[in-house]
């Protein structure tokens, strides 16, 4: 199969949106151009990139669907932190190789998901690389009004509530069963806690509903993608507040109860990445409409802190509760 040029693989695997349903009459030129054309009429753009790395965000042997539902998770769940709506998306993919039943898998998964959000694929750039897979995705979309008011970092305010979305530790969780380095007798995890972990890792869920009900609602957003200390130290450096989490008010994924080191489980959610979920902020009179929305999403959303004041030791996170701390808990950094 090696003799397919870049030019077959575009025509084959991903010129989907062509075939797809509901094709998306604001896009005026797609792929086969040197360049697409959208029309853009309607509210202030939205562009987010992502890039995945072989190696760095996905293990060597991932599944090429794996590959692809992982890719637009990260992806969309950036638009969901920011309460916006995707519609188109470029792609830049480096391969090391050309494998037909590789390709033909990632991109069905691909349109899958595109077709599932309304996201039309209008281009992107396809090489050869040495080694390792590098797939980079760049989303097109929109904000809710022709005002642009979309989730910000910047907006958390002292007295404010603070509010995560589903539950914590599934990242570093899921990332162990992958790649166990620690006594697995520790956890005894349930075949169904593990397939909803890993599913989670492979498939991220992004919080597009819940972030587009929040605008308007919460003061702040940002989705947990580094680790939930230095995510939610991204809302307090920007919002120029202290962060204060309660320990104890932290929503574990269930999966990790039967983990018997429960340190290990503390270290997991504070610090792990990979979690998809929102950390938003709101005032406390919009707890109500909080708990309306998480009703109506079917999505629990949990009180986990308030917005204090800026200390004297600068803006930063705190977590209460007995053996909980926010120190050391730096979450993923790439340098
Ligand atoms: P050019 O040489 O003019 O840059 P390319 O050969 O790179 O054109 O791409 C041809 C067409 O295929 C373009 O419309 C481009 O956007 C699209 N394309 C290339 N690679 C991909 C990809 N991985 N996914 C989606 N569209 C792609
Ligand atoms: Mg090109």
């Amino acid at each position: 199969m090696n003799s397919l040029s870049e030019f077959d693989i575009i025509k084959r695997y991903f010129s989907f949106a062509d075939v797809l349903p509901n094709s998306d009459a604001d896009t005026l030129v797609g792929i086969g151009d040197d360049a697409a054309v959208i029309d853009v009429q309607k509210n202030p753009l939205v562009v987010a990139t992502d890039t995945l790395i072989e190696g760095v965000h996905f293990p060597a042997d991932f599944l090429a669907e794996h590959v692809a539902s992982r890719a637009m998770g990260v992806n969309l769940s950036d638009f969901a932190a920011m309460g916006a709506t995707p519609r188109w998306m470029t792609m830049a993919l480096s391969l090391p190789q050309v494998e037909d039943e590789w390709l033909s898998a990632f991109s069905q998964q691909l349109a899958q998901i595109c077709q599932q959000h309304n996201v039309t694929l209008i281009g992107g750039d396809t090489t050869r690389i040495d080694k390792g897979l590098v797939i980079s995705l760049t989303l097109i979309g929109e904000t809710q009004s022709k005002s642009g008011v979309c989730l910000r970092r910047n907006g958390a305010q002292v007295g404010d509530d603070v509010w995560v979305s589903g539950s914590l530790g599934k990242g570093a969780g899921a990332l162990q069963l992958l790649m166990p380095s620690e006594n697995i007798m520790q956890w005894p995890c349930s075949d169904d806690a593990r397939s909803e972990l890993l599913s989670s890792f492979y498939a991220p869920e992004p919080r597009l509903a819940l972030g587009k009900a929040l605008v308007g609602i919460a003061s702040s957003a940002i989705d947990i993608s580094d680790g939930l200390v230095a995510d939610a130290n991204h809302i307090a450096t920007q919002s120029q507040v202290q962060i204060m989490l309660q320990g104890d008010a932290l929503p574990i994924h269930s999966g990790l109860a039967a983990h018997a080191n429960y340190q290990q489980v503390q270290q997991w959610v504070l610090s792990g990445g990979d979690e998809y979920e929102l950390l938003f902020t709101a005032t406390p009179e919009k707890f109500a409409a909080i708990q309306a929305i998480s009703l109506a999403l079917d999505l629990p959303c949990t009180k986990v802190g308030t917005v204090g004041e800026a200390k004297e030791g600068g803006v930063g996170v705190t977590v209460s509760d007995e053996g909980w701390s926010a120190q050391n808990q730096k979450g993923y950094t790439h340098f």
